[in-house]
């Protein structure tokens, strides 16, 4: 993992032992925008190991590169995997501020939990986050509608063939330069409702960041993207027929004037966005609610002239507006093809807290300290 590298320093944490940092001695040109989406690496990686003798320890950023394995690590043979996502914005004033590390630090535990991973002190790991950022500062992207996308992921890195949970992980933070998540760029989307695969099933893993559920849903998304479709409709695995999530992201309904997105289970990943989405509506004195929402409510309400927008959230597409959404033999066309007023407004406003032009109340932003 320490290619090109040579100065070394350690800044002080308190807890989770001192972050030691072995800078980069070649670093890359900057990539110009537009970025696209996870095409762009920064110079350097965080890491910290855990062994059932020290727990997690030896949190260090080092110089980006690949990491060997053992051929019968768990991470990949049996999936014992997770990953986070967020965001780190330009503030006006020049600094970088990360967007709900806690909430996402604290999912990650969750999915660690329900891995089988041990648990990963807070606060270390956001000191960590930090002393990356802070050393690949020069790569945040300043140009609106771009971020800093932070992946945290921890893999079981013990190779072992008998079936049970790891004795060694690795946890890995990279950092990438992104702009849209979607080739529509903010355009709505054409959706497909899939009444034939599901992407979770109650009292399976759905609700844990884990690989095995973007590879579960790989199949029926390529199926559908040839069809025109950009992302798949993900109905329940009981009765498919209520609404769960929108491809990697929480879906949201305004019907007759009044919001509403699918109540969390163990078959939706609590998206940060989606709990964020819900705090800036109701602080705007918006109807939102979360309810269950069926697919034939939906077709209904659009049959009627009353369904207003229908959007998608998470950290990757940020708000995203559906455009089009089919199922079985029907296609409806929403808000005339256009991102509606609600969308627009959210989109706006998320932004804005994001990128520091709105106050803050929830103190959503964290900003990276600067270690000069
Ligand atoms: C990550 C993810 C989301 C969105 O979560 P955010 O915290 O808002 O980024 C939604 N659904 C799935 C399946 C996800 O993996």
């Amino acid at each position: 993992m320490s290619i090109n590298a040579d100065i070394t320093d350690t800044g002080g944490l308190n807890s989770g032992g001192p972050v030691k940092i072995t800078r980069s001695t070649k670093l890359a040109a900057l990539p110009q925008p537009p970025y696209g989406f996870g095409n762009y690496f920064t110079d350097h990686l965080a890491t910290m190991r855990y062994t059932e003798d020290a727990g997690w320890s030896d949190p260090q950023v080092v110089p980006f590169g690949e990491i060997s394995l053992h051929p019968s690590a768990a991470g990949f043979q049996y999936s014992q995997s997770i990953f986070d996502a967020f965001k780190a914005h330009m503030q006006p004033d020049g600094s970088l501020a990360m967007f709900r590390p806690d909430a996402h630090v604290s999912r990650l535990n969750r999915s660690a939990a329900r891995m089988c991973i041990p648990q990963v002190d807070p606060a270390a790991l956001i000191r960590l986050i930090e002393r990356l950022c802070d050393v690949d500062r020069r790569w945040a992207p300043s140009d609106p509608g771009s971020a800093l996308y932070v992946r945290p992921t921890i893999i079981a890195t013990e190779g072992f063939v008998s079936l049970r949970p790891a004795r060694e992980y690795l946890l890995i933070v990279f950092l990438s330069p992104v702009g849209d998540f979607f080739a529509e760029g903010s355009d709505p989307i054409r959706i497909l409702a899939s009444d034939e695969f599901v992407r979770a099933a109650r009292g399976g893993v759905g609700s844990a960041k884990t690989g095995g559920n973007y590879a579960a849903a790989m199949y029926a998304s390529r199926e559908a993207a040839d069809r025109g479709f950009s992302q798949i409709l993900w109905l329940d695995g009981v009765e498919r027929r209520y609404l769960e999530e929108v491809g990697s992201m929480n879906i949201f309904v305004k019907i007759a004037g009044k919001v509403r997105t699918p109540p969390l289970s163990d078959s939706i990943l609590a998206g940060v966005t989606r709990d964020t989405v819900l705090k800036l509506l109701k602080d705007n004195q918006v109807d939102c609610s979360e309810e269950p929402i069926a697919i034939d409510e939906l077709f209904q309400a659009h049959e009627v002239g009353e369904l207003d927008e229908v959007w998608g959230t998470g950290t990757a597409a940020i708000i995203s507006p559906i455009g089009r959404i089919a199922y079985k033999d029907k296609e409806v066309l929403i808000c005339g093809g256009r991102s509606g007023p609600t969308t627009d407004w959210l989109y706006k406003k998320l932004l804005a807290v994001q990128k520091g032009m709105d106050n803050d109340p929830y103190g959503w932003r964290a900003t990276v300290p600067d270690s000069d």
